[in-house]
């Protein structure tokens, strides 16, 4: 192996993959996390800093990478030379050997990616135990349980971890020695309890694996770092990975660490924390949860309940899980309580992190025979809620300036702070079944699985379903994405469930003692109600409180701490954002949610309620004869049609044509009144801000009953044969209708329906003060169309004018969905003053996906890395979004102050919006719940631009 002595640097690549941490070695810093995690370049910074970390090194990402591409072999020759100098390093710090008594070195081995994956990889503790080391600590501590409880923890771990021994044999076993003891908790257990557990799991390695259990202490810690490497790549944290948008990592990196141990004894324990509430943001108190006499993860896996780090906190658990003080003050102490001097030491490092890091941390700590320990800390996982209050406090703590603030909050998080909750009354009329830890805020309202598949599949029907479990692992994280929220019935506010649905922003009750759920039987029961799977159930994630039913919610609040990011957000960004609606509450929603004008009003929608479909199927009943005959007699006006049918038609085919001609004329006029009175109603939503109406765009066939009922009604409402319906039904089926007779094609087959909704757009604009109409031709592909269809509405708009003697300002322009529309928009533009991008459209057209059928298969697409994302959610920026490119830069060079804007789904998602910005177009145009997401998303793009 060829390595240098000194630094055990691999000569072979000259690549460092192993770095030093704690004690008098540091070689990471915080700058490293690509290299090192997030995790390995903490650790090196908090030693840094002076903090007490217990020595260790971190194998980084790139020897990951490595695994991956040359083998395990191969890369553990190369960093072997590097792991024995840093190995020496550590036990030269603790005065420890690794493997050899009289004072063994344990280490522990875990994670740490670049990005945080909580739980989602591996982790091993108490490496190097065997009967020689178990020995020799037991000699050395003279506390026999304590090493006997490190032994069975470090086979339970390492052989479920790195020798896939089956969890349930451990504890299956674990169990059995429990019952026979007739004791509840692990620390209820002897040393010779511990004992018979410890034969009982090497029993089980041996069954299970067909070799007895390793004990060459270096053959163990290999085992668990190619267990660490492997777990990178196991499907939950693959799934972890797609549900965040993690990508571009190079792997996780591992960090071997000196053991520190909160399991020695009642003047021992560990916890975990956050500087602040990592669910509200508020900084009211340090927020975070320890045990006594624990290890690891014992206090995130629900097993014992854990204890407030603070006394305030801890009195505020009490209350809420009904907890009378004197029981609080001897079975569930604080911290502060229970140790004040290390509470007071870790408080203080919580307040020299939060002021280093200048953000919310979440930290790690193991209090070792009552000496204080820093095993990790990172920024804190946190709610949209906590995301705002956090970066509005810092600002006014003086620790980030306001663009920091803006950047920190993630503008797809703000969703969660724009859905509904519970209606007050709704809920204090509600049927409140149990209370558990208000782990994740929010309401949630579904139906009750108990499963993560059950809640794959029925949400997959469109179903809202509420996921109950006794506690939720990283198996489950499929059905927890797809749940509206989250109840178990065990575990903390730092229990996975807690952490997933934060993460998430998802509605979640923890460690709802009181429910009682029965996988088998599928049902949950509280005393002696019973609710099966399928019955409706709701949460409140803020308060805990689960109720039986579905309980009524309502709007969100905009004000607060939201309130002063969004300003913040308006003061940075440079891209308007408007909204896509079609109804004046719509408008309303979205004005209040900031919108600055409607960007997308389509006015399809107005054609298909109540009696309107009527009026609209009559006028689509004779559209068709209508046409024919302005063909046959070459008239292009109805009333120039009437005459020349009088003046050529046979009497019988004039009467038909009248009545068709007249029908015709019927329903333009009926519809003209309603689609007024739709935008005087918008208008006025709009208080003067700018309103682009697009023409009618869908092929007429989607405005007709498809099944014989609906056309038997139709036929009866239209006064004609059912055969008839049917016959029209048939004549408008077309084989793509997407890329069919739809859009400007219809303005311009029948230019009648052009001028109706011109002239009903214009009478608004003149009844409602200082509205602001646009007009917008769909679905143009040539500039031949707009110029068609603009001399139908310029004529129009000119007749309103000279009957309402008015004046009228109102700008014309296109969508630009069709490729060809992009690439000839330097024609375009000289008959449009804006350009809206329809990216729907132009994304089926320009890669050549139904946008109606891809479904199918575009998650595919992305699976196999195809696409980056399914181009219809995120814009394909290099393909659809050349296009666009092109479009803005033709455009501008035939009219440099053209109007440009986005109204394709596309608008109100970060990353497209970011695109949208860098092209330079002047605004976004989204769904009004969408609409905060796009201004924040805008001013990150601003800022980020800048940077
Ligand atoms: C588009 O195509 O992007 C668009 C906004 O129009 P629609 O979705 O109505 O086709
Ligand atoms: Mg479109």
């Amino acid at each position: 192996m060829a390595a240098s002595k000194k630094t055990g640097k691999s000569e072979e690549s000259g690549t460092k993959f192993v770095y030093s941490f704690g004690g008098s070695k540091n070689e990471g810093n915080v700058s490293m996390k690509a290299l090192l995690g997030g995790k390995g370049a903490n650790l090196a910074d908090m030693a840094t800093l002076g903090l007490p970390v217990p020595p260790g090194f971190t194998l980084t990402t790139e020897a990951c990478d490595q695994y991956y591409k040359i083998g395990k072999e191969k890369i553990f020759s190369m960093v072997s030379g590097e792991v024995s100098v840093a190995l020496k390093q550590v036990e030269k710090e603790t005065g420890k050997t690794f493997g050899k008594g009289p004072n063994p070195l344990l280490l522990s081995v875990r994670s740490g990616a670049a990005a945080s994956m909580p739980g989602m990889m591996d982790t091993v503790l108490n490496l190097g135990l065997n009967p020689d080391t178990v020995a020799a600590m037991v000699e050395l501590t003279g506390n026999d349980r304590f090493v006997m409880d490190s032994y069975r923890r470090f086979i339970q771990m390492f052989g479920d971890v790195v020798l896939g021994v089956p969890h349930h044999d451990f504890e299956h076993a674990l169990e059995s020695v429990k019952a026979a003891k007739k004791v509840k908790l692990d620390t209820e257990l002897t040393a010779n309890d511990l004992k018979t557990v410890i034969d009982l799991y090497l029993a089980a390695v041996k069954k299970a694996t067909g070799a007895p259990f390793p004990v060459d202490p270096m053959a163990q810690l290999y085992a668990a770092i190619n267990a660490v490497f492997g777990s990178w790549n196991n499907p939950r944290a693959i799934k972890y990975r797609q549900l965040n948008d993690i990508r571009g990592l190079l792997g996780t990196a591992v960090n071997v660490q000196a053991m520190v141990f909160g399991n020695s004894g009642a003047n021992s324990a560990t916890g975990v924390a956050f500087t602040r509430d990592p669910s509200t943001g508020a900084n009211r108190y340090f927020y975070g949860e320890y045990l006594i006499n624990a290890q690891g993860e014992d206090v995130v896996a629900g097993i014992r309940t854990p204890q407030q780090i603070t006394l305030m906190g801890s009195r505020e658990w009490a209350k809420s899980q009904g907890v009378a003080e004197a029981e609080r003050k001897t079975r569930y102490p604080s911290l502060q309580e229970a140790m004040p001097t290390v509470f007071a030491e870790l408080d203080a490092i919580r307040q020299k992190l939060e002021t280093h890091y200048k953000d919310m941390q979440d930290l790690e700590f193991t209090i070792d025979d009552g000496r204080l320990y820093m095993l990790q800390t990172r920024n804190g996982k946190r709610t949209a809620a906590a995301a705002v209050q956090i970066a509005t406090d810092l600002v006014k703590e003086g620790l980030i300036d306001e663009k920091t603030a803006v950047l920190r909050v993630d503008p797809a998080s703000l969703d969660q702070l724009l859905h509904p909750v519970f209606i007050k009354k709704a809920e204090d009329a509600a049927e409140r079944l149990a209370v558990g830890l208000p782990a994740s805020p929010g309401a949630a309202t579904g139906r009750i699985v108990f499963s993560a598949e059950e809640a794959e599949i029925r949400a997959d029907l469109g179903e809202a379903v509420i996921l109950c479990r006794t506690e939720t692992s990283p198996e489950d994280i499929g059905g927890m994405a797809v749940a509206k929220g989250i109840l178990t019935s065990r575990g903390g506010m730092t229990s996975h469930a807690a952490v997933v649905a934060r993460g998430m922003g998802k509605c979640c009750v923890a460690g709802a003692g009181d429910v009682v759920i029965d996988y088998k039987a599928k049902r949950l029961c509280v005393k002696d109600k019973v609710l099966k799977e399928g019955d409706w159930i709701s949460l409140n994630g803020s308060t805990g409180v689960v109720y039986a039913g579905a309980v009524e919610t309502v709007d969100p609040q905009l004000t607060g701490p939201f309130g002063v990011i969004m300003k913040l957000a308006d003061k940075y960004r440079t891209l308007k954002v408007r909204t896509n609606a079609d109804t004046p509450h719509d408008a309303q929603v979205a004005v209040k949610f900031g919108a600055e004008g409607i960007g997308l009003c389509r006015t399809e929608h107005m054609f298909f309620e109540g009696d309107r479909v009527v009026s609209f199927r009559r006028l689509i009943l004779v559209a068709e004869t209508v046409k024919k005959l302005k063909d046959l007699l070459g008239k292009q006006n109805v009333d120039e049609l009437e005459k020349a049918c009088k003046s050529t038609l046979a009497k019988k085919e004039l009467e038909q044509a009248l009545q068709a001609i007249t029908q015709y004329r019927q329903a333009l006029k009926e519809l003209l009144p309603l689609q007024r009175k739709d935008f005087i109603g918008i208008f006025k939503a709009l208080k003067g801000l700018p309103c682009t109406v697009r023409l009618l765009d869908p092929p007429l066939h989607e405005f007709l009953p498809h099944d014989a009922a609906g056309q038997q009604s139709m036929a009866k409402e239209m006064g004609v044969k059912a055969a008839d319906v049917k016959a029209l039904v048939e004549s408008l089926h077309e084989f793509n209708p997407m890329l069919g007779h739809r859009g400007c094609r219809l303005g311009i087959s029948y230019p009648e329906v052009t001028a109706m909704q011109v002239r009903a757009i214009c009478e608004a604009a003149v009844a409602v003060k200082d509205s602001k109409a646009e007009i917008m031709v769909p679905l143009v592909g040539c500039v031949k169309e707009l110029t068609m269809q603009k001399a139908i509405i310029t004529q129009t708009i000119a007749e309103v004018e000279v009957a309402k003697k008015v004046k009228l300002d109102i700008m014309i322009g296109t969508m630009i969905e069709v490729p060809r529309a992009a690439m000839t928009a330097d024609e375009i533009a000289e008959e449009a003053e804006f350009f809206s991008f329809g990216t729907n459209d132009l994304t089926q057209m320009g890669c050549g996906f139904s946008r109606d059928d891809a479904g199918k298969f575009l998650g595919d697409y992305v699976q196999h890395g195809i696409y980056d994302y399914d181009p219809f959610q995120v814009l394909d920026q290099k393909g659809v979004g050349r296009l666009i490119e092109t479009a803005v830069t033709l455009g501008r060079k035939t009219r440099p102050d053209i109007k440009l804007g986005i109204c394709g789904e596309h608008g109100g998602e970060p990353k497209s919006v970011a695109f949208c910005h860098k092209a330079g177009l002047n605004y976004v145009s989204c769904s009004p719940y969408r609409v905060p997401i796009a201004r924040l998303a805008a001013a990150h793009a601003a800022l980020s631009n800048n940077k």
